[in-house]
Formats: C-alpha cells, structure tokens, sequence
C-alpha cells in the first residue's frame, strides 16, 4: 500500500459516504465500467449466489474501445437500478467481497482525484447529496487542506485530469495561472459569486486574445499585467460597479434558460428528481408561456423578495460551488476547449442554477433554505453537468444566435 496525500478542500477531511440513509443513492441509472482484474475476481467468486447473480448482470463489453478499464459492465434492472443494491440499499458485492472488489466507479465516486506533475489533488463530485451538503453549507468547507489516501501503488490513482510538464509550454502555463487566479478570486470575500465570475471573464477574455495573438515570448509578462489588473482593488471596485449599474433584461435572461432547460428535457430526459426540481421552479413562479411579461414580473418580483436577501448572508452556498467546480475540472484547462469556451460553460451552468434557485424561492418563499441549494445543485450536476454532450451543444447554438460573448453572460449571470 502506497499512502499518498493530496491537496484538497477542508469538506473532503470530513466527506463520507452516508449509504442508506441518501435520499438518492449513486446505484441508479449510471452505466458502470469493471476492468479485466476485477471481472476475472467475479468469475472467480466462490459465493453461490453472488457468482450466479455476478455471471448474469456483468456483462463482457465485446469491441470495447479501452479493453482493460472498460471490460465488463454492469447491467442495470428494467427500472435502472443497480442489480447488487439490496434492499436496504447497500451494495452486496461490497458486503460479501468488501471494498476491493468494487469496481473503479463505485470505490472512488464521488472523489475525482487530479494531478498536475507530483501534486495530487482531490474533490467531490457534487452530484452525491452528501458531498453537496458537505461542500457547500460550511463557509469554510473550500479551506485548503490536505488528505492522506491509500492506495496500492502510485500508479493506481485513478485519475480523471492528469496535467504533466505544464511549465513546458506557455499556453497551458499561462491557462494555469488563470486557474490559480480565479481560485484566489472566488476565495475573496469581499467578493460575492457573480463579481468573481465576471472578474474571470474578464481575466480569461484578456489572456485568451494575448494568446491569440501568437506572441508565445511575450504571453508571461502579458498574464502578470492582467492577473495585476483584473485582481487590483481598484478594478474590483470598478466591475462592482459596472455590475450593480448594468440594467439587465431579466425576462430576457428567464426565457433565454428557460429555453435551455427544455432542450435539456426533451432531448435528454433527466432524471425524475431533476425533472420534479424544475417543475417546483416553474410552478414557483407560476410561469406560462401565454403570460412571458407576467411570468417575467413574478420571476423579478421573486428574486427581488426572496432569493437576494437569502443569498445577501450566505454568499459561500453559490460561491462553494463555484470553487469546488473551477478546482474540479482545472479551469480554464478542460473541457471540449480551453480558454473562454470554459468560461461560457460555467457562466450558463451558474445562469441555470440561479435561474432554479429563483423559481423554488418564489414557491418556498420562508421555506426556501440551505436544503433547497442542494437539492438544486445534487440535481443539477447528476443530469446537466454529468451529460458530457449537452453543454457543448448549447455552446455551439448560442455562438450561432451571436450570444457566445461576455455582454450576454452577463445577462445571464446578474440578477
Ligand atoms: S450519492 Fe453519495 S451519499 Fe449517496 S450513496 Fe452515493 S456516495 Fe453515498
């Protein structure tokens, strides 16, 4: 066993697992991969009716395209739920195999462990309830600390972002001090969510332009100047500013995801606790299409009302998700494409988050609460975020419609 330890926010010391007791457990609907070591220890189970009920729901993946990692799945029940979920909802072949032999998924979910070079890093998805509720009800869950974690050999840390010689190569240096620069802007408290976010616009928008600029020599001295401007008071104290005077077109902004949140249901489906979770947000605001300027007055009159004085003393419940995405998944550094692309993805998922947590504080009205935050944002990540396709499809048609620019997220951001 090989004891590393890994950077990590001050949730993840304390994240476990809570089985039973989730109110919507990861064995559901979800395609699991079993790489070859673990599918022959099955066929090897001396258990009888383990073997049996192992030999029917795991199944050989023929022509897959990774053989190792990705050589048998486990088929799920008609109703998809995992066909080794046992009536009070814990796993057998944990409980008759133990933990090692679970597969890869199901050992390590929700962590997602990172690596740039040596240095390990590790998050939650926030998909789990339980990593969500952990993540962002404490003001101080994204403190920096770090974890010891066993594994059998270095080696067998099962990465899902792996950045190696990055100094090597001035684009992706220059990315990482974006990312750094965005971590320190949103663990700035003088800063609420969306002053962070349009500050990282801004920054990413001025790097992305020296970068395009192909002036590879001049790129470290170009991506101080900005990181000095875009995180200097004074410039804070302008795009606070510029922020707060901004008219924004709120029923331009509703529309605009409400629009994306149908796309998301007609062409993906969603989960039905994804599904119910809208459907509160749409009946809080009572919204109809046959109505869009009354809809637009109750879905104001609701984030005027409700969800600005909820949110005025909690900044941490928006801002943590933020963190904890942006030190997820390196921004600006994955995804389809680096750079502003992973701006536009997490400025909409905020839109459409905000947009959810507005429409349930219009229905909840006192009732809305920490435990509505994540129910918006378990839900969210489980269906939008967890759907590799989706987001980029949206990316590609706001670009078409001419919206892929910082003016319209803006709109999308500010309430
Ligand atoms: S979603 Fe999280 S808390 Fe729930 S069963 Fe899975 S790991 Fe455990």
């Amino acid at each position: 066993m090989s004891r590393l330890t890994a950077n990590a926010p001050k949730y993840m010391a304390s994240f476990a697992c809570i089985g039973s007791a989730c109110e919507e457990n990861c064995c559901h609907g979800w395609s699991v991969s079993i790489n070859k070591a673990t599918f022959k220890r099955y066929r090897d189970c001396k258990d009888d009716d383990l073997a049996s009920r192992l030999k029917e729901n795991v199944v050989r993946r023929e022509g897959s395209g990774n053989p190792t990692a990705d050589y048998a799945r486990i088929k799920l029940q008609a109703d998809g739920n995992c066909p080794f979920l046992s009536a009070d909802a814990l796993c057998d072949i944990q409980g008759k195999l133990g933990a090692s032999a679970l597969s890869t998924t199901c050992s390590t979910y929700p962590r997602q462990y990172n690596a740039v070079d040596a240095a390990l890093s590790l998050t939650a998805s926030l998909s789990c309830p339980e990593a969500a509720r952990k993540a962002l009800l404490d003001p101080e869950a994204m403190d920096p600390v770090q974890v010891e974690t066993d594994f059998a050999h270095p080696t067998a840390v099962p990465l899902s972002l792996g950045l190696r010689n990055i100094s090597r190569d001035p684009v992706s240096a220059a990315r990482w001090r974006v990312h750094e620069a965005a971590v320190a802007l949103l663990a700035n408290p003088t800063l609420d969510a969306v002053e962070a976010l349009v500050l990282i616009g801004m920054l990413t928008r001025r790097v992305e332009e020296t970068i395009a600029t192909g002036d590879i020599a001049g790129l470290p001295a170009e991506v101080d100047k900005a990181i000095h401007l875009f995180t200097a008071p004074m410039t804070v104290l302008d795009a606070r500013q510029l922020i707060s005077g901004l008219e924004v077109d709120l029923r331009l902004q509703m529309l605009l995801l409400k629009e994306l949140t149908v796309e998301y249901i007609v062409t993906v489906g969603g989960r039905p606790s994804f599904r119910s979770m809208v459907v509160d947000a749409v009946n809080g605001i009572a919204y109809r299409d046959d109505d869009v300027a009354g809809s637009a007055e109750r879905y104001r009159a609701a984030t005027e009302t409700w969800f600005k004085p909820f949110v005025a003393t909690r900044q941490h419940l928006l801002k943590n998700y933020l963190r904890n995405d942006v030190q997820r998944t390196f921004f600006p550094l994955s995804g389809k494409e680096p750079g502003m692309r992973s701006f536009y993805e997490l400025a909409v998922r905020f839109g459409l988050i905000q947009m959810y947590l507005i429409g349930l504080s219009a229905g909840l009205r006192e009732g809305f609460d920490e435990a509505s935050f994540v129910r918006v944002i378990y839900t969210f990540v489980r269906n939008i975020e967890h759907n590799p396709a989706f987001l980029p499809r949206v990316i590609e048609l706001l670009g078409s419609n001419g919206h892929l620019n910082l003016a319209t997220m803006m709109t999308l951001l500010k309430v």
